[in-house]
């Protein structure tokens, strides 16, 4: 159909416009419609951003799950995680509304989509990992007797608590143990404390409870 030299259908103008790759499937084009999957740029504009939103849901799923096995299981290096899922998190948003408004603009987004997809798994591998650390963990762990010297409290949409605790790990001063509400209640600053070590699945300790002293 293409380089039909008469046919004055063709002629006509079409609305074209400059995209070398579909938004939708992203095959090469250089037709209004894309030859593999037949949408014009306005549907396959559409397709895509129906898709962003969808997988970006995904992702704040998978935020939500990582937290929710982080609490369940609390690594003790937990902040670490946090701070990882962080980094993550933020350029991966900025990402997909960079990816969006590229295709607003009908600027090649093949590669930034790529990417952004390709992070879209990490916080449920991550939730994952901690969730299967945990829950088959069938070591005994140990005990360690250490003293509370500090608590406090994150508030906003995902409050959590923290024992601050005198380290016995090598290379660490303190931990900041996760707890519920009432073991946080039940501790001040000053106790000694009984803390449930677990080594972990996947190595990765975590805490399976706290208690005062006998
Ligand atoms: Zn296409």
């Amino acid at each position: 159909m293409r380089g039909a030299p008469d046919g004055p259908e063709w002629a006509e103008p079409v609305q074209h416009r400059v995209m070398t790759r579909c938004l939708n499937c992203g095959a090469e084009r250089d037709t209004d419609v894309c030859e593999a999957c037949g949408l014009n740029s306005a549907r396959a504009e559409l397709s895509l951003r129906s898709k962003l939103l969808n997988r970006t849901a995904v992702f704040l799923l998978g935020a939500v799950a990582l937290v929710t096995a982080s609490e369940r299981y609390p690594a003790l290096d937990l902040d670490g995680i946090l701070i990882f899922t962080g980094a993550l998190f933020f350029p991966a948003l900025c990402l997909a509304i960079w990816v969006e408004r590229r295709a607003l603009r009908h600027q090649e987004v093949e590669v930034l989509k790529r990417i952004y997809y390709g992070l879209i798994p990490i916080p449920w591998l991550l939730a994952a990992l901690l969730l299967a650390n945990g829950a088959f963990d069938t070591g005994p762990g140990h005990v360690v007797e250490t003293r509370v010297v500090g608590k406090f409290v994150m508030r906003g949409p995902l409050p959590n608590r923290r024992l601050v605790v005198a380290s016995w790990r090598e290379g660490h001063t303190f931990e900041r143990i996760l707890v519920s509400s009432e073991d946080f209640d039940d501790f001040r600053r000053g106790d000694r404390i009984v803390v449930q070590v677990e080594d972990g699945l996947a190595g990765i300790p975590w805490v399976g409870g706290v208690r005062h002293p006998n």
